[in-house]
This record gives C-alpha cells, structure tokens and sequence, in this order.
C-alpha cells in the first residue's frame, strides 16, 4: 500500500486513486490544483492542457476587481475566446439562491465548454449547480480561502429560503495564486483558519466514534489533515502579517480537506461537533434574530468551545450505573418538549430524525455506554493524540482577533447552549455531544458551554 498521505497534493489527484488498508480506493475527480504567488498566469495553459477552447468566465463585481480582470485578460493573450458575466449583486453581496444561479444560467452561452469561477464560497457553490446542471466541467480561480468546499462535490444553498446541501460535481482545476488570497478581507482569511483548526476535533471525534459505534475509519487519510494542520499552525501568528507562507499553508489545507472529503467519502475528516456548533447557529438564526457570520468563523469558535468541553472530558470516569440511571430516567416527552423548544419551527424534522436514527432506544444505548466504558483508556489516549491544548489555539485567536466565544457572534447564553444540546438531535450522526449524552453527562456538558 502506497502512504498517500506523505505525497504532495498534485500526487493525490491521479485519477487511478490509491488502493487503501481501510477498504476503499481513494479518489477524487480534482485534476488541477495550482497553488502559490502567480499561478495565476497558468489559468490559459491549464484550460488548454485540459482539451477546452471556449471558457464562460464568472465572477461577481468584488471578484473580477481582484482577479477576474486579470483572468480576462490573460485568456485574451493566449488568443482563448471567453464569455465574461459579472453576477449582479442585489444586497451587499450574492446570495447562493434559486436568484443567482438563474442569473448564471441565463448568461451561459451553450458553446461554451467549462465554466471559469472566479471567487469564493459562494460564487463557487452557485456555479457548481449552474455547471453540473449545464452538464459541463468547471474551473476555479480562488480569491479567498474561506472555507474548505473549494474540493467538495456539493453545494451549501438558500433553496426556498432553507438552507440546504446540493451535490453537484467537484471542480476539475482550482488555481489559487497566494498573491490574490493574500488580499482577501481579514475576516475570510479568519474564516478559512477557523474552518482548519476545526480539523482537530474532527479527527478525534472521527476515531472515538470508530472506536464506539464501528464508523469506517482511514488512519491515513486521517494523517493527510494532520500534515495539513501542522503546516498552518506552526505559522499561525504571521496571518495578520498576510505572509505568503501561512495563506498558502491555509489555502492548500482546505483544498486538502476537500480531497480527504472525497478519499474518505463522508465529511468526517473535516466536520466534528465544531461544526454543529455552526449548523444549529445557522439553524436556529432567523427565528431568534441572530445574522450568521462567516461559516469558518463560526466553526472557530465552536472549536474553541469543544476544545474546552474536551478539556473537561480528560477529567471524567464513566461508570455503567450513571449511563443506565441515566437512559432509565429518560423521558419521551420531556425530551420532545426539549427538541421544541430548541428548534421551532424545524421540530418536526428533527423529531423524524429519531424515528431513524433511534438514538434514544435502550438496547442501542447499552450497546454503546459498554463500548465506551470498556475503551475509556482508548479514548482518552486518543484525545491527548489528536488535540492541541487549548490554551494554545486560544492564544492564537485571540492574538489574531478573531472571534471566540459565541456571544462575539451575537449569541446570548441560551443560543450558546441549545447549540450544544441541539447537536446531537440534527442528524444520525455520532458526536462528543452523543458520547456525553449515553455516559449521563448531557446536563452538565450543557451547563459547561458558554455564551461568554
Ligand atoms: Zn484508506
Ligand atoms: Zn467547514
């Protein structure tokens, strides 16, 4: 077996993928993938090497200031024929809506053969639903690394006002010239760091739930997020310097991510309770008045929050009798009261969840609270391996500005909490929150987040 994960990242992308231990034959469908300062003039050669001739170039109007101009005008030289929109922006900026990627869709010439994204998170995720409908492959000029779905074969859109997930197709090529990223606003460049810390308490989330509910699990794909991890967080203090070194580092990490994503074929390696944190704000946001913030921003802080929870963990000793005291407590409607009062008017779908997923069942429940007894030691060697003290990314965090708690995200106590206990409802999905839940230590894990 080849160990992949010490190859550099153009390797990764070999179409034939790797045979793995785990079971699997990683691959993902990324062709290209140029990273560092003035990549950006290979944007002409890339297209070319790749057999397309007639490129629909699409940016919004931030995004061809920063690189789309120059996009342009490099196709221009080499003599490549394009077909340029510009998205128009209706509120402060576009929206990944049925809006946009009508708009999209109306400007595409049918000639054209690819589509050339130039942007970020969401120009990229709108243009993937354009793309994958039109049945045609795109490419991606990144102008912020914000976020780890550059690499990802789906979309996070507003579809009739919800937000939902869309799979679509992955890009083919991204080009991510560090010269442009470097640009980006302080608050995207947060946003991509806070979406790479995340992948801390994604591993070891990852393999504590391999341990307790058998989920698949790759160690070396797991390693891949590693490596990444080490080269950002080492440099971490130069971002506010903007040095080349750290946004490249940061930029190829989440590219990175999106390719263990694909290798992996489930969002594991790069999603953890850290991530719920961010899913129940976005879903609990529009009934109680909060706007969301950038979604790498908000897993940021929701890693804080779960570093600190696991900074608690170390300290316990599971018992049977307290994880069977408490499922015999357990109380249906109690519990679906609570699932009410958290989630409003998306209640009824995270009760259906249940009907599936049967978390609360006895017998299941059982089955796990033994597993984790018996693996205590497993398990708490596993987080002194995978997590860093959290001191130490506090300390970067704060060094850099970010925000840290989720009341610098206008969340008030209640938010923060239910954000935690609504993590374990929203999908059949094993977090810490689960974990903590069949040990008997929900209330108190609840009582530990806070807002401040
Ligand atoms: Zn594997
Ligand atoms: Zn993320």
């Amino acid at each position: 077996m080849i160990r992949f994960s010490e190859l550099p990242i153009e390797r990764l992308l070999d179409p034939k993928g790797y045979a793995c231990d785990c079971g699997l034959h990683h691959v993902c469908d990324l062709r290209h993938f140029k990273c560092g300062a003035g990549v950006i003039a290979q944007v002409p050669r890339v297209v070319r090497d790749m057999g397309y001739t007639y490129p629909f170039v699409v940016c919004d109007p931030n995004t061809y200031e920063a690189a789309g101009a120059q996009v342009v005008k490099l196709l221009e030289a080499a003599g490549i024929q394009y077909k340029l929109f510009i998205v128009p922006q209706k509120g402060e900026k576009v929206e990944p809506d049925e809006w946009s990627v009508g708009a999209v869709t109306m400007a595409l010439d049918v000639n054209c053969d690819m589509f050339l994204c130039v942007g970020s998170g969401v120009l990229n995720d709108v243009c993937k639903v354009s793309s994958f409908a039109a049945g045609k492959p795109q490419m991606v000029v990144v102008t912020a690394p914000s976020m780890d779905g550059y690499a990802s074969s789906s979309s996070s859109m507003h579809v009739n006002d919800v937000k939902t997930t869309l799979y679509n197709h992955c890009p083919v090529a991204i080009i991510a010239d560090t010269d442009i990223v470097a640009n980006a606003p302080m608050r995207m460049l947060w946003s991509g760091f806070g979406d790479m810390i995340a992948k801390y308490v994604a591993t070891c989330e990852w393999r504590i739930a391999h341990l307790i509910v058998g989920e698949y699990y790759c160690e070396e794909v797991a390693s891949l997020m590693r490596r990444a991890l080490k080269a950002i967080v080492d440099n971490a203090d130069k971002l506010s310097g903007r040095d080349p070194q750290v946004i490249q580092a940061i930029t190829e990490g989440l590219v990175l991510a999106g390719i263990a994503m694909s290798y992996a074929q489930v969002s594991r390696p790069a999603s953890g309770l850290e991530h719920y944190f961010s899913h129940m704000w976005e879903m609990i946001g529009p009934e109680r008045g909060v706007t969301p913030d950038f979604h790498g921003i908000q897993v940021g802080v929701g890693t804080l929050q779960s570093l600190k929870l696991y900074d608690w963990i170390r300290t316990l000793k599971p018992t049977r009798e307290r994880g069977l005291a408490h499922m015999a407590a357990f109380d249906r409607g109690a519990w679906e009261d609570m699932v009410r009062d958290i989630f409003g008017q998306s209640a009824p779908q995270i009760l259906a969840v249940e009907e599936k997923a049967k978390k609360n069942d006895p017998v299941q429940h059982r089955k796990r609270l033994d597993r984790i007894v018996d693996n205590w030691d497993k398990i708490l060697a596993i987080i002194e391996e995978e997590l860093p003290e959290t001191s130490v990314i506090e300390g970067i965090m704060k060094e850099l500005g970010m925000p840290m708690v989720a009341a610098d995200l206008g969340w008030d106590e209640k938010g923060a909490k239910d954000a935690y206990t609504g993590s374990r409802e929203i999908r059949d999905k094993y977090l810490t929150s689960s974990m903590l839940w069949d040990i008997g230590y929900a209330q108190e894990a609840r009582d530990l987040v806070q807002a401040k």
